[in-house]
């Protein structure tokens, strides 16, 4: 059995290859950036998912394939490389992987499908419509559409998690990660709210900087604390293997995540505590960042579990960022 990993050099992807090859699985990465695992049972495709040729040679001998790659940007400009990688991505990759003799299919969606941040009902279940509002939520939303047609006219079974955020501990307490950068640090998040074009917003949190490096909370423009799941790596590599090795996951759509939202508000406050940064709190004009997804279908049915909550990953986050204090 030989398991192809796309986006084998993410966030995700990568430590899911890593776990494989522990499990004694042979293992083929595809990304288009060098991953730099070594190991005799895996090789590796370096390559764009729209590319047939490097797509052949990536899904060649494959009998599963966990479509973890994609590419994530809420950038205005970037639609045009949204659907490359991850539409067309998608169908050039599975066009090929029924190919080779497959019996699975896994693919990382998104909470954006929904989309969580502008529910009609919550806990966001996985019956909630589907109307994406974001160029990368409707990418992941048609890549769904993709899979499931591979799905029916090859008969090939196919499971969707439509992933929760999710980031490794200790990206919560870095100010250069791609993610809590601007969620949690002050600077970072003028910088992203600057390259949306979000002129209020920056001049809200504008007015609340000294110039000293600072965690934020985020409110929304009636003071409420913002709301939504961060869910631990390690606990989405945990939901991805069940999901590949459970046959009832098979022609199933599952939310996959942590069972309770992050309250901003106690959030930044223990990330505070563990550090000693200033905080600094926004109230963001509109109606802010509020949901909570339920994981109950993955949890029933297949037995998922996730074990990091949010003060562990904090613990481990304040750990991680004190190395990188005294190695600097
Ligand atoms: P990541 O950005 O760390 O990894 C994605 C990988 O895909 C990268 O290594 C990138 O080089 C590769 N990639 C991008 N475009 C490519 C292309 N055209 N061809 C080949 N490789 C390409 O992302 P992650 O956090 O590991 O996310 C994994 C999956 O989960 C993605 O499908 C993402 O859309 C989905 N997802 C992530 C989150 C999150 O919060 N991290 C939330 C919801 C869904």
């Amino acid at each position: 059995m030989t398991i192809l990993v796309t986006g084998s050099a993410g966030r995700v992807g990568s430590k899911v290859v890593q776990r494989l090859l522990d499990d004694g699985k042979t293992v083929t990465g595809f990304d288009l950036r060098a991953s730099g695992i070594a190991h005799p049972r895996f090789r590796e495709v370096v390559g764009a998912f729209d590319d047939r040729a490097a797509a052949a040679a990536a899904t060649e001998g494959a009998t599963a394939v966990l479509h973890l790659g994609a590419f994530m940007s809420w950038l205005p400009g970037d639609a045009d490389k949204l659907h490359r990688a991850n539409v067309d991505g998608t169908r050039i990759l599975l066009e090929q992987a029924v190919r080779a003799n497959l019996e699975r299919v896994i693919f990382a969606s998104s909470g954006e499908v929904y989309p969580e941040n502008v529910p009609d009902y919550l806990p966001v279940d996985e019956n909630h419509p589907v109307k994406p509002r974001s160029p990368y939520g409707l990418t992941k939303l048609l890549g769904e559409e993709i899979v499931r047609f591979v799905e029916r006219v090859s008969g090939i079974p196919a499971t969707i998690l439509r992933f929760s955020h999710t980031q490794g501990a200790a990206e919560l307490l870095d100010p250069a990660s791609f993610f809590s950068g601007p969620r949690f640090f002050l600077h970072p998040k003028i910088r992203q709210q600057e390259s949306f074009g979000n002129a209020a917003a920056v001049e809200r949190l504008r007015e609340i900087d000294d110039g000293r490096e600072s965690l934020v909370i985020s409110r929304n423009e009636n003071g409420r604390p913002f709301k939504m799941h961060i869910t631990d790596t390690r606990d989405m590599i945990e939901g991805i293997l069940l999901a590949l090795s459970s046959p009832k996951a098979a022609g199933c759509t599952y939310n996959l995540g942590a069972t309770t939202p992050v309250d901003f508000a106690e959030a930044v406050t223990l990330m505070a505590k563990l550090t000693g940064l200033p905080v600094k709190i926004v109230d963001l004009p509109g109606s802010g960042v509020f949901y909570e997804t339920s994981n109950a279908r993955i949890r029933t049915e297949l037995g998922f579990e996730p074990t990091w909550t949010i003060e562990r990953m904090i613990a481990e986050a304040a750990a991680a960022r004190a190395e990188r204090t005294k190695a600097a």
